[in-house]
């Protein structure tokens, strides 16, 4: 049997392990638009500041795949699909055959309709390469750098940025930040700290009007130079090879929880997947869908149990951990400023904790996760 993977991510990495855990003879072909075998992606941020060994960067050597039997064809684009043929079209115009295909695609950063923001200074930070031209421009000089987005990612970026002696303006369209991980009162608490860091400014509230090369408008006319812009306005799902497939998408390809799409024989995993309902968006649902496919597309028997996933954070001395849902029939606060710890626990009607945010002091984190885990 030939099962073909679209994707070179840790959803594409994980099905091919699970498959050849199932099956030692199939032929396993992973095509990947990146130049370099998967990677632990969520690394990319950090590694503007501070590059990372290959070991803990690359999920595995090149050897592991060799010793699999797992074929990466990089720099390899899959641009359509004819699941009625069983074949795909690759962007070099070469086709290739399967019989059991993982669309494994991830996602894009999405990036606002403003006027500019397809300009020269105007970057993302989404694949390797991403990351060597933010390098090369910083190396080449820029120094205003505009972050467009206050959510982790958005953060993150900030931080690294500072640390190569920049100096950073992050623009968050909502009156808060981190408006996904945090309540008002914590994302409050986090402002005030970081309001105290030299060289960074944070704006809340705010909305980009155009970018120029001279920097970023405001609403109400004001211009913020850049010489770098990086967007970080969250991400969409890449469709296109499922769309040319006829598979149902939304936000992202239709799953079942067993990975599987309607059309027999082809799977979806990762952050192209909606399942039931839900576009996750997250390193380690994106792990878990990829291991559910790839024991499926090898016969096997799997579901995805989605957990309560964790946001973390560790930027500017600031850890933060959040968990669950952030609203419930009551919660309960501890905050030691002295110490700089605060601890949120939100519990619904029957008294069960069904959320939680942690900053300073992130020692109680795997329990409570594993108490809001059992209620799910
Ligand atoms: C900088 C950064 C920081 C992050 N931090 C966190 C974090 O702290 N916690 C967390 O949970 N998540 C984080 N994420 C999100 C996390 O990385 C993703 O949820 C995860 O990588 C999704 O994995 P995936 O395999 O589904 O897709 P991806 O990792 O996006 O991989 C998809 C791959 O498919 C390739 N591809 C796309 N289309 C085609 C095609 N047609 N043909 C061939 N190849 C194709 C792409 O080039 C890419 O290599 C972060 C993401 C970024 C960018």
């Amino acid at each position: 049997m030939k099962i073909a993977i679209i994707g070179g991510g840790v959803a594409a990495f994980e099905a091919a392990c699970a498959a050849r855990a199932l099956d030692q003879t199939s032929e396993i072909v992973l095509y990947s638009r990146e130049a370099v075998p998967p990677y632990r992606r969520p690394a990319l941020s950090g590694m503007i500041a501070e590059p990372m060994a290959d070991a803990q960067f690359f999920i595995k050597p090149p050897a592991f795949y060799e010793e699999k039997r797992i074929l990466l064809k990089l720099g390899t684009g899959v641009r359509s699909i004819d699941p009625a043929a069983g074949k795909l079209l690759l962007d070099d115009g070469e086709e290739a055959a399967y019989d059991r295909l993982l669309l494994a695609t991830g996602s894009h950063c999405f990036l606002p309709p403003v006027p500019g923001i397809d300009g020269k200074n105007v970057l993302s930070l989404r694949e390797f390469r991403d990351l060597e031209e933010i390098r090369r421009r910083i190396e080449g000089g820029a120094r205003n750098v505009v972050v467009i987005g206050g959510g982790l990612l958005g953060l993150e970026l900030a931080a690294s940025i500072l640390a190569r002696g920049c100096t950073v303006t992050v623009i968050e369209g909502c009156p808060a930040l981190l408006p996904r991980n945090l309540d008002a009162e914590a994302a409050e608490l986090v402002r005030s700290r970081l309001a105290a860091i030299p060289g960074l400014t944070l704006r809340f509230g705010t909305c980009v009007k155009a970018i120029t090369s001279a920097g970023v408008e405001l609403n109400g006319n004001e211009t913020l130079p850049a010489d770098l812009v990086l967007v970080s306005a969250g991400t969409r799902a890449n469709l296109e090879p499922a769309a040319s497939a006829g598979l149902k998408c939304n936000r992202g390809i239709v799953t079942d929880d067993a990975m599987r799409t309607g059309t027999p024989g082809i799977f979806a995993a990762g952050d192209c997947a909606e399942v039931n309902g839900v576009c996750y968006g997250l390193y380690t649902a994106a792990r878990a869908m990829g291991q559910t496919a790839g024991t499926n597309i090898a016969s096997g028997n799997a579901v995805f149990k989605p957990e309560a996933y964790p946001a973390r954070l560790a930027v500017f001395g600031l850890k933060i951990f959040s968990a669950g849902r952030l609203e419930g029939n009551s919660s309960k606060v501890e905050r030691d400023d002295a110490k700089g710890t605060f601890q949120k626990l939100f519990h619904d009607a029957a008294g069960k904790l069904v959320g939680c945010i942690l900053i300073g002091d992130l020692r109680a984190a795997m329990k409570l996760q594993a108490e809001i885990d059992q209620g799910l």
